[in-house]
């Protein structure tokens, strides 16, 4: 997708997000490139745009099936979903439920230690920054991105999204170590979970072996990267036939 297309307005790290005729609606445009370590790594991962667009819209609609409001509105390709415009708040709202990543670093923990509750904290999504963790003190009163209403709801959404997700990964042989949200304000002022949902942004291990089925592989180049997104793909799609028909 060229990058001077008329109607584009945003060129994320993997998606391209263009205008439609209706001023309200969005479509997303998922491409096959990643990236890993605030995009010091690049790459491509074969199909991966069609996978996670896939994999987006069915755990989108589960979300909406269980009452979370979301910015989905259709899958209008194989790559891409029509979406809400929202104004995204620029905070990156994290779950955990298995220590990982950022975790493991920052704190010395081993990974793989079950966390006795699910923790969710916030990074500024600020690039040049290295999207850094924030407190409530420095959303609200440092930076002024929103007030504690709006960061009470986010959590109790994001902790309800997460016992759906768990739930459902379960009955697939998936356990959801962590994953990371954005939310949105739609022209409503309604506040929608955006963005995409997929191994991108989602630790997925599967439950038997704890081998990595999501971009772990590609940080750490694992191998089997695109097999390990179409084993997510193919499981998901599988639940999500019981669960969304
Ligand atoms: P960590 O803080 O351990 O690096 O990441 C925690 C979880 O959030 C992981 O599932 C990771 O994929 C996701 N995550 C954190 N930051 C980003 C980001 O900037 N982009 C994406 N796509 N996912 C992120």
């Amino acid at each position: 997708m060229p990058i001077s297309t008329p109607n584009l307005i945003y060129s994320g790290k993997a998606k391209d997000i263009f205008e439609t005729d209706d001023p309200t609606v969005l479509r997303a445009y998922f491409r096959d490139s990643a990236t890993a370590f605030n995009a010091q790594k690049k790459g491509e991962i074969h199909d991966k745009g069609k996978i996670n667009a896939t994999i987006s819209a069915l755990l989108f609609q589960l979300c909406e099936k269980n009452g979370i409001k979301t910015h989905f509105v259709k899958q209008s390709s194989d790559r891409e979903l029509l979406v809400k415009r929202v104004n995204i708040i620029p905070i990156e709202v994290i779950v955990r439920n298995i220590a990982a990543g950022s975790l493991c670093k920052r704190l010395a923990i081993k990974e793989g230690k079950v966390l006795k509750e699910p923790i969710v904290e916030f990074s500024y999504k600020n690039d040049e920054l290295g999207d850094p963790l924030l407190t409530r003190a420095y959303i609200k009163i440092a930076l002024e991105i929103t007030d504690d209403k709006t960061l009470d709801e986010i959590t109790n959404l994001t902790l309800k999204a997460n016992e759906i997700f768990k739930e459902f990964f379960l009955k697939v042989g998936i356990k959801v170590v962590d994953f990371k949200l954005e939310y949105g304000f739609d022209k409503d002022n309604d506040l929608l979970l955006a963005d995409e949902l997929s191994p991108d942004n989602f630790r997925f291990w599967d439950a038997k072996t704890n081998e990595k089925l999501d971009k772990d592989r590609f940080r750490q180049d694992l191998g089997n990267v695109e097999s390990a997104y179409q084993e997510v793909l193919k499981r998901v799609k599988e639940e999500a036939k019981n669960i969304l028909s």
